[in-house]
């Protein structure tokens, strides 16, 4: 099955293998599989037999992609094997009242980013490999990527030790938690790097994007190093099919466990940044999903929120908000192209006009056709900061449960938006020891505004997370957040932020 892409402009539609090198379509479109396949409910639900490493690769085999079916079952046994902490991968925990939380941070990191970045480096390296044995690619590449936290330390441990594929992190210098900068700091591997940015993450980002077009930067690392330049974000479709995986898995457990009847509909609830995990959901409906509806929960950045109720997207008077749940601080969703791409029945011409307007006018306006189709899927709800943290706290009194600030935005819409009768599943998107500060905050009814008690301010990660256990009686702390303070430090560098310091950290790494 090849690929095409929501601007229209890539007019040979193009194999997997190069839509995972290439990430990005030529004209600034996104790749989506020229169709959807569909599974039968007996094919859904038989998957709950299957080791989820043989989930997944069923599911890719469904997409047809160039690689081979030995290829695609080492790439999923590599991935989803024992560097997660249960043999499930993604268990889904039943909550009172008909809600299943769909764990997604067993994996090395502790958050979901896991699920599809450990993925994404084996399509990587495998596709660029069969790309070279056929003569239509000749150098090796670099991952260079800006990270406001989670997403650095989930590609580090991705593409640690991939081969063919180096990669670079970069992160703002005192922007991130202790935790986050440790589980950098400390990474192994040999092919990894690690650089803090003096400034904030927008100039960690712009920095990246100006060293991603400069043309003479890239014909030098070509001519240098054989190496070209790469971004490992969340709009690679290598990134997303992994992730309508875990929907279907689930509803395919939670049919075997006897909790939904087979062939009856659950809802999705999903902490939604930049429209990526959600977007899995949608595709894994198509596929064949009994699932009813999406329920879209952001956090004070409501973009999304006002644009499933209103039909307009729009970003001319928004002010980034910083929330406890940064990882969905976010105004463009990117991957929201995609879904109105097969909402407008793929129509490339409607995607570009309106992206062309987001662009110019800070906004667009959908039709009133595709308004009515996303309504009859979406439903979409926002929690402000002080509800997030009330909600961990309300969670974990009324049924022990601890959640981290992004699930608890999930949590807190799916009991908004909910209809009786119609089973939830919640997308847990992080362990909440990741964001063990604002867990204790939630606890303790200590609001962003106010000042931690000067004793707890002063512990690091490891051990505020260790008192948060102790007070809670939560005992599970995964071991690779529990040792951090442990861990040899290995990368301490900081640079400028400005395309000039990027350049060079590079071409040192390579030349190293
Ligand atoms: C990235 C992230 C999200 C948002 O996911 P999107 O696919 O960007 O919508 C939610 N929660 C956590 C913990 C994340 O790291």
């Amino acid at each position: 099955m090849r690929y095409v892409d929501t601007r229209g402009v890539v007019e040979e539609p193009v194999e997997f293998t190069r839509a995972v090198v290439e990430g990005l379509a030529p004209g600034g479109g996104l790749f989506v599989p020229e169709r959807v396949p569909e599974l039968s409910l007996d094919e859904i639900c038989g998957l709950a037999e299957l080791p989820y490493a043989e989930r997944a690769a069923r599911v890719y085999r469904a997409f047809e992609p160039d690689l081979t079916d030995e290829q695609l079952a080492t790439i999923t046994a590599g991935a989803y094997g024992d560097n997660f902490d249960t043999a499930d991968i993604c268990p889904v925990t039943a909550l009172p009242d008909d809600i299943y939380m769909l764990e997604l941070w067993h994996g090395p990191t502790s958050a979901f980013k896991d699920m599809a970045l450990l993925c994404l480096p084996r399509f990587f390296s495998v596709s660029a490999a069969e790309l070279r044995t056929r003569g239509e690619l000749d150098d090796t590449h670099m991952i260079l990527v800006a990270t406001s936290g989670d997403t650095g330390k989930a590609a580090l441990e991705g593409f640690r030790d991939v081969d063919g594929v180096s990669i670079g992190v970069m992160y703002p210098d005192g922007g991130v938690s202790d935790i986050q900068f440790k589980q950098m700091a400390t990474q192994r591997g040999n092919n990894v790097t690690v650089w803090g940015v003096r400034g904030n993450f927008d100039d960690c980002q712009t920095g990246a994007k100006n060293v991603f077009n400069d043309e003479a930067f890239a014909t030098e690392l070509h001519e240098r190093f054989h190496v070209a330049l790469s971004s490992a974000n969340s709009i690679n479709w290598g990134r997303l099919m992994p992730q309508i995986v875990y929907y279907i898995s689930a509803y395919a457990k939670l049919v075997a466990d006897g909790r939904v009847a087979r062939g009856d509909a659950i809802d999705v609830c999903v902490p939604t940044g930049n429209f990526g995990n959600i977007l899995a959901a949608y595709y894994a409906q198509r596929m064949g999903t009994p699932i009813r509806r999406l329920l879209c929960a952001s956090n004070e950045n409501r973009v999304l929120t006002d644009f499933i109720n209103t039909g307009t997207y729009d970003i001319s008077e928004r002010e980034f908000v910083k929330t406890p749940s940064p990882s969905m601080d976010i105004l463009v969703s990117s991957n929201l192209e995609r879904q109105l791409f097969e909402l407008t029945g793929r129509n490339a011409e409607a995607i570009v006009g309106w992206m062309a307007d987001l662009r110019e006018k800070q906004g667009f306006r959908v039709d009133r056709d595709t308004f009515a189709k996303m309504r009859e899927l979406y439903a979409a709800d926002s929690v402000d900061n002080d509800t997030c943290l009330a909600t961990i706290r309300e969670a974990f009194e009324a049924c022990g449960y601890l959640m981290d600030p992004h699930t608890a935005v999930a949590y807190k819409v799916a009991e908004n938006l909910r209809e009786d009768g119609v089973p939830v599943v919640v997308a847990s998107t992080a362990h909440w020891a990741k964001f063990g500060n604002n867990v204790y905050r939630a606890l303790h009814g200590i609001t962003l505004a106010e000042e931690l008690p000067a004793e707890v301010a002063a512990l690091t990660g490891c051990e505020l997370n260790r008192l948060i256990a102790n007070e809670t009686g939560a005992d599970n702390i995964p071991a690779g957040l529990a040792e951090l303070d442990e861990l040899p430090i290995r990368f301490t560098e900081v640079i400028d932020g400005k395309a000039d310091a990027i350049r060079s950290a590079v071409s040192e790494f390579l030349g190293r």
